[in-house]
């Protein structure tokens, strides 16, 4: 048996939380106050996962970047890849919000879209 210490980050609350895994399954969580503690735990533990938000170059826009995040959250394993590609990239003005900017990025099956529009 082993404990793991987790902050749920699904709501501000922040519930302290007290993972117990057995043979690296969780079979316990302790300290969620709702079960949507538990099932984060659960991936935390099993998948961990992230959203990744930043932002990108644009040329000849009004502004210089434009916000942008991947579309579902990938695993956090891929982020320093998927930051990496993001970096790498530069688009054109007008970007619309939604636009897809990176397809496939670094391999995860999620695009990286506009989260703003840009003229
Ligand atoms: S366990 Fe429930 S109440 Fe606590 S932080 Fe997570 S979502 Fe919020």
């Amino acid at each position: 048996m082993e404990e793991k210490n987790l902050i749920c980050i699904s709501c501000p609350i922040g519930c302290h939380m007290t993972v117990t895994l057995d043979n690296e399954e969780v079979s316990k969580v302790e300290g969620n106050t709702c079960k949507r503690g538990a099932a984060y735990a659960e991936k935390e533990i099993t998948n961990p996962t992230r959203f990744v938000t930043s932002t990108v170059k644009v040329k000849n826009g009004q502004v210089e970047r434009v916000s942008v995040k991947t579309e579902l959250d990938i695993p956090k394993s891929k982020i320093f890849d998927v930051m990496k590609e993001i970096n790498s990239v530069e688009v054109s003005a007008p970007v619309k919000m939604g636009d897809t900017i990176i397809e496939n990025v670094a391999g995860t099956n999620v695009n990286i879209i506009a989260t703003r529009s840009v003229k």
